[in-house]
């Protein structure tokens, strides 16, 4: 993807306690970054294999700070700093009724299960079958069942578990597709990258009795939105 140099596939090399290793040390970098600071984030950081959700001639760079490609179209997973990067500001925590638009890996899926808990939902969209397979391939593996996986157009959201505390798009769109705003609860937050004169912006949006309010927390780049609203 452009702005990062993606490294070149080879065969993974390291053994389950190198990458749990890695995982701790990815985790305390954050939390000193200050990307990571709720501990039920945290928790769940330490407790998904990130190793697990990424295709297996990439799988030695998982707790690299690079987007790594995947199986179809136009999808790559992020890099470990964009999950604490859209959780922290959404305030994903226990009990959230959750909805994600663009599983791609199924990685940060897994992540808001373990942030939700058993209290909370999580449907999570995906536009592209390939990934979308891939996606529910690791899930499975890892015994993620009690998610809601759905193929088809996200920014359609989801009108059967609707309304949702909490709903983010890790995919870049021209505007938030107005079904997801109407599926998001009053109270509700919604955390999606905007392309904006030329640039993306990560943009956090609260609605209220009051209306709508945008705040924008930093620059980003993700690969765009597909379908209806794309
Ligand atoms: N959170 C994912 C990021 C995936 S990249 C991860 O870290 O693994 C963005 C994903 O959004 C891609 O998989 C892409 O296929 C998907 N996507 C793009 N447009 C979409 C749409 N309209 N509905 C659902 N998924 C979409």
């Amino acid at each position: 993807m452009e702005g990062w140099i993606v490294p070149p596939p080879k065969e993974p090399e390291k053994s389950r306690e190198e990458f749990a290793r890695e995982r701790r040390e990815k985790v305390r970098w954050l939390a000193r970054r200050g990307y990571l600071r709720s501990p039920r984030i945290r928790e769940a950081m330490l407790k998904v294999p990130r190793e697990e959700f990424i295709p297996f001639l990439y799988r030695d760079y998982a707790y690299l700070e690079v987007p790594l490609p995947l199986p179809g179209e136009q999808a790559t997973i992020s890099c470990p700093h964009s999950y604490p990067l859209f959780y922290e500001p959404l305030g994903l925590d226990r009990g959230a009724r959750f909805l994600e638009v663009g599983l791609g890996s199924g990685y940060g899926t897994a992540l808001a299960r373990e942030i939700v808990g058993p209290e909370g939902l999580v449907v999570a969209v995906e536009i592209d079958p390939l990934t979308f397979s891939f996606a529910r391939e690791n899930l499975a593996r890892l015994g993620y069942r009690d998610i809601v996986l759905v193929l088809g157009d996200g920014g359609l959201g989801h009108p059967e578990h609707a309304p949702f505390d909490r709903i983010c798009i890790t995919a870049a769109c021209p505007v938030v597709p107005p079904p997801l705003l109407e599926q998001l609860a009053d109270g509700g937050r919604l955390i999606a990258p905007l392309r904006e004169m030329g640039v993306q912006n990560l943009v956090l949006f609260e609605k209220s009795s009051e209306g709508i309010r945008r705040e924008v927390i930093c620059r980003v780049l993700y690969v765009p939105l597909r379908g209806e609203y794309g």
